[in-house]
This record gives structure tokens, sequence and C-alpha cells, in this order.
């Protein structure tokens, strides 16, 4: 697999190294030079989700993985479905949530972890990462338990909640975590000063894992593919897509699946009310406003880190820029679009529930609409709970994980700290 980065054609490289360095010079996305495109769908729709995705990624990835180390990493990475729900006539949820850290981050976060350990070949790595919440918790089960590589995840004391501190305080072995008494940008600024530290960023061999990865994306193509495959033959011809979308790494998988030949009509780019890309669409102009806290707080992004490679399959003439349109729903609506979903049965979140809503506005009579269920409702039962009046029981994961106790390490909010904190952690191993 060829990659180049959309800020400098000249730097090239494997998906090997794209995955190990995750950006490129100065700070640009790696994206594929080509796509491969599959004639016949229907036959590879028919075949099971894991041996269809082992069919997808090695035509993505080529020769450099061979097809048995695919598999294994596939097999190993896919250990839960994505069942397409049906919600009302014509109207459907994929649900991505049923993954060990109940949200979709576990589909991408969960493959990259298996091919960066493919990938180093037994060659010692430290995962350093700031969280907020939710990537830590897809990040920390995913590489929990592979050899020879170290997380260590940072994050605001006392600033997210107990359940999903529990979520990923509580593995132990080569997870480590560390409550900093600060919020969530010292976090960030400690993680990217440690990166600026060559002592540490060579003694340690760090590496960020972040959600630029384009190993995230091609696992979340997979999904996209999985949805078609549930709808019955003639239902496949004019389907539309809702997109709930934060930093867009979402939506540009469902674009790349379209690319290589996934018949989806058209995708709509799903947003709260930090609605950059919906009046990008509408206006031709890239003007972000200051980001706003909302219900669906993962997607509280302004500036979002994907659009490139949206723009560039557009700019390429991969795909017709009629494909997609932007829709944002403020925060009534989005409640709203909770209590509809409820009425038919169908107990929702924040995110998902936009989605639902920017389909509803476009999908006419005969079309069949589906919106993409980022995350399980008891992920943000707070919120669901008030909104809908109803109490939320928790899945196993987030039970399991509510009786176990944090393991977490606490440090000031100061660099030399945590270095120290570091090197005697990982290094006393
Ligand atoms: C991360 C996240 C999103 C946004 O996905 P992007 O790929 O960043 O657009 C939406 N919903 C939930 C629940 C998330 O965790």
């Amino acid at each position: 697999m060829d990659l180049f980065n959309l800020k400098d054609d000249s730097d090239k490289v494997s998906f090997a190294a794209a995955v190990k360095k995750g950006l490129g010079k100065n700070q640009g996305l790696y994206f594929p030079k080509s796509f491969p495109k599959f004639d016949d769908i229907n036959e590879l729709l028919d075949k099971p989700f894991v041996e269809r995705s082992v069919e997808i990624l090695t035509s993505l990835i080529g020769e450099e993985l061979p097809e048995e180390t695919l598999r294994n990493i596939v097999e190993r990475a896919f250990v839960f479905s994505a069942p397409l729900v049906k919600v009302m006539d014509n109207v459907y949820s994929l649900e991505l949530y049923h993954g060990p850290t109940l949200a979709f981050k576990d589909f991408g976060g969960r493959f990259m972890a298996q091919c960066l350990s493919e990938i180093a070949k037994g060659e010692p790595i430290t995962i350093l990462t700031a969280t907020s919440g939710d990537t830590g918790a897809a990040v920390a089960h995913a590489f929990h338990g592979i050899d020879n590589i170290n997380v260590v995840i940072l994050y605001p004391k006392g600033k997210i909640s107990l359940l999903q501190e529990k979520l990923f305080t509580t593995l132990g072995d080569n997870i480590h975590t560390v409550s900093i008494d600060d919020d969530f940008d010292a976090c960030q600024q400690l993680v990217k000063t440690a990166f600026d530290d060559p002592d540490v960023r060579e003694g340690l061999h760090l590496n960020s894992a972040n959600s630029i990865n384009v190993s995230r994306l091609l696992a979340q193509v997979c999904y996209y593919f999985e949805a078609i495959a549930q709808l019955p033959v003639e239902k496949r011809h004019d389907v539309l897509v809702s997109v709930p979308s934060g930093n867009f790494g979402n939506l540009t998988a469902g674009m790349i699946a379209k690319v290589m030949g996934l018949p989806i009509e058209h995708f709509i780019a799903a947003t709260n009310s930090n609605d950059t890309v919906p009046r990008y669409l509408k206006t031709g102009e890239w003007n972000p406003n200051p980001t706003v806290a909302t219900l669906s707080n993962a997607m509280d992004v302004s500036q979002p880190n994907n659009w490139p490679r949206i723009e560039a399959m557009i700019d390429r003439g991969l795909l017709d820029k009629s494909i997609l349109s932007g829709d944002s729903v403020d925060e009534e609506y989005t409640q709203v679009a909770m209590r509809q979903l409820a009425q038919n049965g169908y107990v929702s979140e924040p995110h998902a529930a936009i989605a639902y809503k920017a389909l509803m506005r476009e999908l006419k009579e005969d079309q069949i609409g589906i919106f993409l269920g980022t995350a399980h409702p008891a992920k943000f039962r707070e919120s669901v709970e008030n909104v809908l009046g109803q109490p939320i029981s928790l899945p196993q994961p987030l039970a399991d994980c509510a009786g176990k106790e944090i393991l977490s390490a606490e440090l000031p909010s100061d660099y030399e700290a945590l270095k120290q904190h570091l090197f005697a952690t990982l290094q006393g191993e």
C-alpha cells in the first residue's frame, strides 16, 4: 500500500511506516495513493463479517502484510458484531457499540493496536496519550495484554465520570494510568512536552497512536460493508447513511467504502452546534467558531482533523461533491430526536440521535436510511436518563469494572514529575 502526505506529495510511505509514524511532515495526514474497487459487491457482501473484512483489508493493504497475518489481526480485533437494527420502516441503526468500551472507537483502536504490535516485531514501544474520557478507554482496552507495548494514559483528575474512569484505570498489566491535578489541556500539553524531549521520546520509544492513524480508518471501512450486507439485496439500491461527526474519521471511512464500490447513494455529515462542516458545505467558506459544549460531547470539535482527507477524495475526483450534505442539530432537537426514537421503542443517546434527526430531514419515502449508533446509551447514562425520564441499566463491561479498584498514580501538573514517573514505572520492569 502506497500512501502520501496530503501536505507534501513527495513524502511517500508504506502502510507500516504510516501506522508507526501517524502524522507526516508538517503535521500532514497520510492518504492512500489509490483504492481497489470491487466488481461483484453482492458476492463480497454474502461473506461473513470477519472473512469479508480480511478480503477488504487485503485489497487495501496489499502484499505488505501476508493474508494470514492480516487474518490473525482481524480475528483478534473484530471480536464483536455490528448489528443493523430496524428502528422503523426503512430506517435502521448500525450499532457500533458492542465492543469492550461500548463505542465505535473499539473497531479502529483494536485494529491499530494489533497492526502496531505486528509491525513493531517485538521492538518495545510506549504509547503516551491524554484523554478526556472515551479515547483513553478504547486505547487501553485495545493494547491491554499486548507484549512489548506499554501504554501510559494521562487524564484530568476529577473531570471525568467515575464510571468512565473505571473503564480504563482498572486494567493494570501494561496499562499505566495517571491522574493529573489539572484540566485536559494541561494533560495534552504534558504529552506534547514529552514528545519534544529526546530523552523520553527515544529512551522510551514513544508513539502516539492517535485518532488520525490511517489504520483506524481502514478498520472502519469494514463496518460500512457490514451495514449494507445486512440489508436484503432489493433494498441496497438507494441507501442514505447519516454519520454523527466530530473529527470526521468515521465519515471518511464511509466515503472510502463508497469509492471501493459499496452502494451508498448519499452521506449526511451530521454535527451538533459545532457546525463548521455543514456551514462549509453550504457556503464554501471555512469559518470555525469557538467550540461549544453540548450533550454529544464526543463531537464537540470545531476544527475536525480528518476533513482534509474528505476534501482530497472530492478534489481528486474519486467522489462527486453532491454525494455529501451536512446538517447541524441543536441541543433542543437532539433531545426531541431522543424522545422520538424512544417512542418507537428505541433507546438512544445524543450522538446517534443527531444522526437520526439529520437523516429524517432528508430521507424520501422510497429510500432506505441508516444512522450510525456510535456509543451505547449507558455511556451517556445521565443525559439519557434526564431526557427520557427512565432508568438505563448498565451493560456487562461497565457493570464488571464498576466494582474494581482504580490503579492510577496521581501527579501534579508538572513535567519533571511526570518524566521521573515514566522512567521509574517503565524502566524498572
Ligand atoms: C468519537 C465519537 C464521534 C465522532 O466520530 P469522528 O470519527 O471523530 O467524527 C461520534 N460519537 C461518539 C460516541 C464518539 O465517541
